[in-house]
């Protein structure tokens, strides 16, 4: 017997064509910039066709094409539609082990550039589909398959562009995107998380005017460059304020085991020296809880002088990844920003560079139901729990246009652990267990029979 309950054959029928669809999208170069996403849509468009199925291109840039396949089912229900993203992000072959775009069988792994992020996902969900079409689409409601452009950078002409100009092309009850799918093993149990919302961001600048001079003599505390660094400062020493709602309270207590830390974590008058104090001890948990915690501040680019060593600026300037909850706005922002900067007086100025809200589905729901049931079902000892991704995806274009329906991030991975995978999102060698492909469209395949029943 093979994995899941399946026979020999079928795993291995499946292995092969998850496999073949799968490497031969990852050899599609797909950066952004600049994209080059029909190349990637007509190839799942021509492996649709091969099963009789019709699908749509469309979009706004010629090479820049969205897909969309959508498939009736045999009664009434509901609308799921799998979407994924086909562009990745830039890939610097000199550091990598095997060319980023060779999609290589080595070592039990298929490498390359979108591996993780996100053409699994896209693979994987592309051979579920196909798999129901021929099988004779007995389920209810409709399935609606969606690869789209433009989600790494720019965000403009894909699932964006879909809602505001073919809106009925997307339209959905339940939307199954990116965002989750990597477990911790905690107690003999796997915890998996899938994510029910996208924090938003609210990237500013400060501008500091001082006033100019010559470097020999110091004009102290008039100096911008010196009015900056006191910004960087004052934002790193602010203490933000702490947000538990019940979602995050419940990730704390699965994923803390000490339940004194756990109880000061959630308590959002302690929750900021509770953290310091996980991540003090070493514990990469540090890194899950603060981003679900509130506004984050992480000062990035910092400009000033230049010109020469011996002449004094008068403006310097630091722009600063702010990310923002589901539901916290631009006001927010601009009060603990005010706080933090409260004993510089007036030598400083505000600036949004970019400014985009969060949302959030609600955690549960009929689709939530669907995938615990589907994984516990391939994954006896796992649990799922849904969260807040501090990233961003394309459910958030979605939710902001379609505001009833659920949309969620996940695709799970089951041959190796978050920790066994490390960094490899975004990074060289990016690359995934063979096996967990098949698995993957399985998991999808079982997910819709059983949401639409
Ligand atoms: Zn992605």
């Amino acid at each position: 017997m093979s994995p899941f309950g399946l026979s020999t054959t079928v795993w291995s029928d499946l292995e092969r064509e998850t496999l073949d669809l799968f490497r031969r999208l990852l050899r599609v170069d797909t950066t952004n910039p600049p994209g080059n996403e029909t190349v990637a849509a007509r190839l799942l468009a021509d492996y649709f066709a091969a099963a009789g199925i019709d699908t749509e291109i469309a979009g706004e840039l010629p090479g820049r094409q969205n897909l969309i396949a959508r498939l009736r089912g045999r009664r009434d229900g509901p609308t799921l539609l799998l979407l994924g993203h086909l562009d990745v992000v830039p890939a610097e072959p000199a550091e990598w082990t095997l060319p980023p775009f060779s999609a290589e069988l080595r070592d039990g792994y298929v490498w390359g550039r979108g591996a993780l992020d996100m053409k699994c996902q896209v693979a994987a969900q592309a051979v579920a589909f196909s798999r129901l079409a021929r099988s004779g689409a007995d389920f209810a409601g409709e399935l609606v398959y969606a690869a789209t452009a433009d989600e790494e950078n720019g965000r403009f002409c894909g699932a964006r562009w879909l809602n505001a100009q073919r809106p009925e092309l997307v339209r959905c009850d339940y939307l199954l995107n990116e965002g989750g799918g990597y477990y911790v093993t905690i107690d003999g149990r796997r915890l998996y998380t899938f994510t029910n919302g996208e924090k938003g961001c609210a990237q500013f600048t400060i501008h500091t005017r001082g006033k100019g001079g010559h470097g020999s003599v110091p004009l102290h505390r008039l100096n911008a460059v010196e009015l900056m660094g006191r910004v960087i400062g004052a934002l790193a020493d602010h203490d933000l304020p702490a947000a538990v709602d019940a979602q995050t309270a419940a990730y704390i207590d699965r994923l803390v085991g000490d339940g004194d830390l756990a109880g000061r974590l959630k308590d959002p008058w302690r929750a900021r020296s509770a953290l310091a104090e996980l991540h003090a001890a070493g514990s990469e948990t540090a890194y899950l809880v603060e981003p679900l915690l509130g506004i984050t501040f992480s000062p990035t680019i910092a400009r000033a002088g230049g010109q020469a060593v011996n002449v004094i600026p008068s403006h310097a300037e630091v722009t600063v990844d702010c990310r923002i909850l589901p539901g916290q706005t631009e006001a927010d922002v601009r009060r603990e920003i005010d706080a933090a900067l409260a004993g510089l007086g007036d030598a400083w100025r505000f600036e949004m560079v970019d400014y985009i809200e969060g949302n959030r589905s609600s955690p549960a729901s009929p689709l939530g139901d669907s995938l615990r049931r589907t994984l516990c079902d391939m994954v006896p000892e796992a649990d799922l729990l849904p969260t807040v991704l501090c990233g961003f995806t394309d459910s958030r274009w979605f939710r902001e246009a379609q505001p009833d329906l659920t949309a969620y991030g996940f695709c799970p991975f089951f041959a190796e652990d978050a920790v066994a995978m490390g960094d490899r999102e975004h990074a060289a060698d990016e690359r995934i267990a063979a096996s967990d492909l098949p698995a993957q469209a399985l998991f999808v395949e079982r997910v819709v029979r059983d949401l639409l029943r």
